[in-house]
């Protein structure tokens, strides 16, 4: 990449913040990817405006990661700028209404879901027990519409302020995310999430928490979680399960390399220690055509491919 990139980078951005041949692996949940040509770890919204201006004036592409816990990067990395969003200010603001019934919490995009959800356990406002264990940044949490248990994102967003394709701010209300299962209309205009706003209702502190640790052993108990993945990888066939049309595939412990089939619950794939992205993509091709072979359904990734050819 041309050097005068960096060098309007390092103009606004603090140094130490922007990291050339930034290894990809270190920034996603698979712990695999290659090389970004440069990674800038933002600290607020405004860097990332700027980010993004210079990207396009210098012609250069850009793509965007909270947690990486939902994404597999290629091994070749990526040629362009990584907007890194997980040392965003991670600030949450409350407003609580006179009434105390309910509370606005609102956040940065680079908030983990993990810390949020807590805090408002510890306020005693609910609607965010599902999203304790989901180990996602809020604005990847908003693009997802992630969910679990039975709750989802949507159910509890109010609105987020996003910059658009013409680096204009604005705000996106409930009605306006086109919100469905793991999808909004993030994905598809290609926004990019700053500022998210929240309503929780009232609930009592200790049975939040006790809820939270309910599931959070749950998912202990039935996931792998002792494993780098990127959590389910595919999406739930409607009316189906995809662990268990890949169980039913004769897929449990299936790999390729040290990709592999969870054990525990052969919805995650999981790195079982020294897998590369070239692994995991070809076990997730093997398993959507095994998959489809036994029982005609085609599985579709949830995750987010970060430099594979189309
Ligand atoms: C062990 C484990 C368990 C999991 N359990 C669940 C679960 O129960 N339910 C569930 O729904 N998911 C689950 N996940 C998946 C994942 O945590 C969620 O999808 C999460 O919301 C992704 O957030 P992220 O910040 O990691 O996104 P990333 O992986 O960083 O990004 C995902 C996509 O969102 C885009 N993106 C991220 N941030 C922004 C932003 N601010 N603006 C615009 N685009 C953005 C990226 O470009 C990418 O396309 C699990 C993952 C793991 C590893």
């Amino acid at each position: 990449m041309d050097r005068s990139v960096f060098d309007k980078l390092s103009k606004c951005i603090a140094p130490g913040r922007i990291i050339e041949n930034a290894r990809l692996s270190e920034y996603t949940s698979f712990k695999t990817g290659g090389p970004a040509d440069i990674l800038v770890k933002v600290g607020n919204s405004i860097e990332i405006q700027r980010i993004v201006a210079i990207a396009k004036e210098s012609d250069v592409p850009f793509y965007v990661i909270g947690n990486g816990t939902n994404m597999l990067v290629s091994d070749e990395g990526y040629r362009g700028i990584v907007i890194c969003l997980r040392e965003m200010d991670n600030d949450i603001r409350a407003e609580k209404a006179s009434n105390g019934d309910y509370c606005r919490l609102s956040c940065s995009a680079g908030c983990t879901l993990a810390r949020l959800s807590s805090e408002a356990a510890s306020m005693g406002y609910s609607g965010l027990e599902f999203a304790a264990g989901i180990p996602g940044s809020v604005g990847g949490a908003v693009v997802m519409n992630a969910g679990a248990y039975g709750g989802e994102i949507k159910d509890v967003f109010e609105y987020a302020d996003v910059l658009d394709e013409n680096g204009d701010v604005i705000r996106l209300k409930r009605e306006d995310m086109d919100f469905g299962y793991r999808k909004s209309i993030i994905q598809e205009k290609e926004y990019i999430v700053l500022d998210v706003m929240f309503v929780l209702k009232k609930g009592e502190e200790n049975a939040i928490k006790a809820e939270i640790k309910e599931l959070n052993e749950r998912r202990r108990e039935k996931q792998p979680l002792e494993y780098a993945s990127a959590g389910s990888t595919f999406k739930r066939p409607e009316g189906l399960f995809a662990g268990k049309l890949i169980e039913d595939a004769g897929l449990k412990g299936f790999s390729v390399g040290d990709a592999a089939v969870s054990e525990k619950h052969c919805g995650f794939l999981i790195n079982k220690g020294k897998a590369t992205s070239t692994d995991i993509y070809e076990l997730i091709s093997q398993v959507i055509e095994k998959v489809y072979e036994k029982s005609g359904v085609v599985l579709e990734p949830e995750i987010k491919l970060l430099g594979f050819e189309e």
